[in-house]
Formats: structure tokens, sequence, C-alpha cells
């Protein structure tokens, strides 16, 4: 069976590690192509999850980035689709939400090849969000919906899924088999660490494109790094959109770093005293890991998260923001892994893709 798998952004790097290496162990049965669109592209970004998790070699790469969303969409689609009329896969795997899953998946679908959809079902239910529409497509025409949680199967059965022509399997999430797999190997970053600290990062569209929102975001860790220094590994985007603005930032309260790779962000989660983030992954990490996380949005597509009272979508005011730190810092986080699947999601998914194959 020949699987063309598209990634291209640093969460699909590493929900792509637990996945190929759970296709190899099937190999030569299931032959993997790796199709890299170039989303994100450089050393720290991209390169350095390769080289930590062992990520095999893409056999395309595109230098697709840096562009407006329909215009990226659009060149990944095309560059996608001479690739499938070369490979003629079996099936395509994408992941999560990101213009790189929406082209991938379409390109298969209009080529009536099967496309499975790792982390299928999730819903912010904010339709602003780039992410939340690439979701909602790639899911509807998806063949394969491999949810993470029983949360994201309710989702899809809210809006009907069972009256398409599909199969929606809860498999567990992707990213705890890679916690697992990764976690025993956590190393610190090459900087000097306070003892204590918090992990924040901020990366949305709606957090850094408003000017108001991130200086209330930065005004807010200052306050909190008056206490306790923030260490803010920063995403090209708002290192970007933060230089070329009049927001300033006080090195004596927010530690101002370059992106991390895997093993370093898994190292700072596990010794912090809490994260603030507004990534989707990271706060399914904390969690994972016994801490709290004060979610820079106003709601998260993890609900479970935030029933479980270990996550609170705290939104972007710096009121709000401190009164979830101060709840967040006085609670016990005793993680209920079985949320989240077993640890062995991506085999699930590697057999179920198999079982599929010998079906057709
Ligand atoms: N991450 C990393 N280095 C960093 C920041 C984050 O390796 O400097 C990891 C983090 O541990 C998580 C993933 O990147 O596994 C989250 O990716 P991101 O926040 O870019 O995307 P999202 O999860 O919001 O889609």
């Amino acid at each position: 069976m020949k699987v063309v798998t598209v990634i291209g952004a640093r969460p699909q790097f590493i929900k792509a590690a637990a996945v190929s290496k759970a296709l190899k162990t099937h190999a030569p049965e299931i032959q993997e192509i790796l199709v890299h669109t170039g989303q994100h592209f450089d050393q720290n970004m991209s390169n350095i999850f390769f080289d930590q998790m062992g990520i095999p070699t893409p056999s395309y790469r595109f230098d697709i980035h840096s562009l407006p969303h329909g215009a990226m969409t659009g060149l990944m689609l095309a560059r996608i689709e001479e690739v499938l009329l070369t490979e003629r896969p079996d099936a395509v795997v994408v992941f999560g939400d990101t213009n790189s899953t929406l082209a991938g998946a379409l390109a298969a679908r209009k080529q009536n090849i099967p496309v499975a959809h790792v982390e299928a079902g999730l819903r912010s239910f904010n339709l602003e969000m780039p992410e939340e529409i690439n979701r909602i497509l790639t899911d509807r025409i998806s063949t394969l919906l491999f949810c993470p949680t029983q949360k994201a199967v309710d989702n899809l059965q809210l809006e009907a899924f069972d009256r398409y022509d599909c199969r929606i399997v809860v498999t567990g999430d992707v990213m705890l088999d890679a916690v697992l797999t990764f976690g025993p190997m956590a190393t610190p970053p090459l900087i000097s660490l306070p003892e204590r600290f918090v992990l924040a990062t901020i990366h949305r569209q709606s957090n850094t494109d408003n000017l108001e929102v991130l200086q209330q975001l930065i005004d807010a860790l200052h306050i909190i790094g008056a206490s306790v220094p923030v260490v803010l590994p920063i995403h090209p985007r708002t290192r970007n959109i933060l230089s070329s603005s009049a927001i300033k930032l006080q090195d004596d309260r927010i530690i101002l770093v370059d992106p991390v790779g895997y093993l370093e962000s898994l190292w700072l989660i596990r010794n912090a005293d809490l994260v603030l983030t507004d990534s989707g992954g990271l706060q399914k990490e904390a969690y994972f890991l016994g801490k709290g996380c004060v979610t820079l949005r106003d709601e998260t597509e993890w609900t479970e998260l935030v029933e479980s009272g270990a996550n609170i979508p705290a939104g972007t005011s710096v009121q709000g923001i401190l009164e979830a730190f101060e709840t967040l810092s006085a609670a016990v986080i005793v993680p209920d892994l079985s949320m989240y699947g077993s640890g062995a999601a991506s085999e699930t998914i590697a057999a179920i893709l198999l079982h599929l194959h010998h079906e057709m």
C-alpha cells in the first residue's frame, strides 16, 4: 500500500513523527512518501524536528510559505496534485488544521484518492480562525476521520457526519504517543534559565495581527514576569510583528528565546510552573505533563481539558489572564491520560489504513 503524507507546519512534523514510525513497522506492506509543503521552513521551525524525531527525509519538498492564505493554499494544491498524479497513492494522510492540511485533502479528493485526516472532529466554533475553516472542510472531504477523543466524534455527529460516506474512528491522540516516546529524551535548551519560570507561546493570527491584543498579552506577561520570569520561545510570525511594532519587551521579566526543538519544548513544559499559550498542541502537552494551562484565547477545541480544571480559556484581557494564572498557580494537576487514548493512536491509525487497503 502506498501512502502519501502531507506535512508543512511544526505541529505536523511532531504528529507525523509518531505516525511515520508506526507506518514503518508495516514496511514493506506500507510504503510512505512524505511531502513537505515548506509552510514552515527554517532550521528551528522545521529541520530540527526531522533530526530530533527521526522523521524520514521528505521525497518532495516545496518552498511555499509567507504568502496570504489563498495564494499559499492554491500553490500547495497545484504542487500536491502533481505529486499525486505521479505517485498514484492508495491513500493520503493529512494532520490537523493548516493550509497544508486542506491543500493535501483537496488535491487527493479531487483525484478520488481516500483521505485520512488525523485529528479530525476538533471544533473551536469560531469561524474567524483560519484553522477552523481548514478543519471543517478537511473533515467533510475525508474518507477516514481519525478522532483523538470521544468529544471529537460527538462534534462530527452533531454535524450529522454519519450521513456521509466516511468512517469515524476514535484512535486516541498521536500527540500523546509523541510525548510518551520522546518525553524521556527531553533536554534543556542551551540558554541560562532561572530555577523557576513559566512558559509562554503566542502565534495565533488573532493574537498577533491585532496589535492592541498583542500589547495586552505582553502587558499580562510583564505583570506575571515580575514575580516569576516568563520564558517565551518566539514564533517567527510573532517576532516579525513585534519587531516592526512599538511594543517593547522588558527582558528582566520576559526571557525571549528562538523557537526550540521538540525535546527542549517538552523539557520547558515539564520544568515550568505552568504554561500560558494560544497553541493547540501545547495545551495538551501541558496536561500530559501535569501542568496547568492558561489558554490565551476565548475558546479552545480541547474542551475536556477545561472540564478537568487544568485549562482556563482566559481570553486576551490582562485581568482575565491574571485571574486564570492565579487560579492555576494554586491548582494541582493530576492528568487522566486515558482521555487521549493509550499512547498507541499511531499504531491504530497504521492498522486501520492497512485494513482499509485490504478491503478495497
Ligand atoms: N513547540 C516546539 N518548540 C517551540 C514551541 C512549540 O517544539 O518553540 C512544539 C510544542 O511542544 C507542540 C507544537 O510545537 O508540540 C505546537 O505547535 P504550534 O504551537 O506551532 O501549533 P498548534 O499546536 O497551535 O497547531
